[in-house]
């Protein structure tokens, strides 16, 4: 279960004259695929960022399943986030890439094992797990960092930009995918894009963002309808 509600928020970066993020009000419901559109700069990243723990909130109120989150830290959150420049470590195989986040927070051997191994049969890896990334292909490499996230067995999973790597027809394959993988975590997802077809093709509601405001909310039906 995980419900978000984002209350009246507002960021304003320290040494920044004005606000990045304005009054951004939005309830999410528990499983819900939410994508926020917007071109570059209108506040998408610092807005999920903040949903992650990873930036301030300057005012207003976060809460997941209505408990008020604004002073945990990131780990104490149970969200996992996929970024746009998806680090993986190269001296490592694809296993010890989705079981690092696991050890670093002691799960036991057994544990870590079944859940590399069914986050890598979900993703079409199982036949990798001992190859470095550099014998990977781009489309291998970001399914490595899904498996690193969903490993994670998080009621909220967070993306932001994670198909921008890729070429033209693998981003179209990828798009498809990341659907049905949120349909089987069952996952309250937030996705992050400039793209709006990327944003039509996979949300169930969509945030149009503009200039650090919502512009609109609406199903992507709604936002055709009423652009
Ligand atoms: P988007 O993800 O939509 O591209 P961002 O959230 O990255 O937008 O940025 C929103 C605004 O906040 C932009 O004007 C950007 O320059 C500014 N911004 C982002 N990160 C910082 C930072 N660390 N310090 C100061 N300003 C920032
Ligand atoms: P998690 O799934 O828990 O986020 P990660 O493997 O993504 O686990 O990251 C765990 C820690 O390692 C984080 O502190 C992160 O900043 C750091 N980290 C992630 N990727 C790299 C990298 N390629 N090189 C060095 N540190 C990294």
């Amino acid at each position: 279960m995980a419900q978000i509600a984002l209350d009246h928020i507002y960021k304003k970066y320290e040494n920044a004259s004005d606000y990045s993020v304005t009054d951004f009000n939005l309830q999410i419901k528990d499983r819900e695929f939410i994508v926020f559109v917007g071109p570059s700069g209108c506040g998408k990243s610092t807005t999920l960022r903040m949903i992650a723990g990873l930036e301030d909130i300057s005012e207003g109120e976060l809460k997941i399943d209505d408990k008020v989150v604004n002073n945990e830290s990131p780990k104490d959150r149970d969200i996992a986030m996929v970024f746009q420049n998806y680090a993986l470590y190269p001296h490592m195989t694809v296993y010890d890439n989705m079981a690092f986040g696991l050890k670093i927070r002691k799960y036991d051997k057994a544990e870590i094992d079944k859940r590399v191994k069914d986050a890598a049969e979900i993703l079409g890896l199982s036949d990798y797990l001992k190859r470095k990334p550099a014998a990977l292909s781009g489309g291998q490499r970001q399914r490595v960092a899904l498996g690193r996230s969903i490993v994670r067995d998080a009621p909220i999973f967070l993306m932001d930009e994670p198909l921008s790597n890729l070429d033209a027809k693998l981003r179209v394959s990828m798009r498809a995918e990341i659907a049905k993988l949120h349909q089987r975590l069952n996952t309250t997802t937030i996705y992050v894009t400039h793209d709006q077809t990327e944003a039509m093709t996979m949300a169930d509601r969509i945030v149009i963002m503009k200039d650090g405001k919502i512009q609109q909310v609406g199903t992507p039906k709604e936002v055709y309808d009423n652009p």
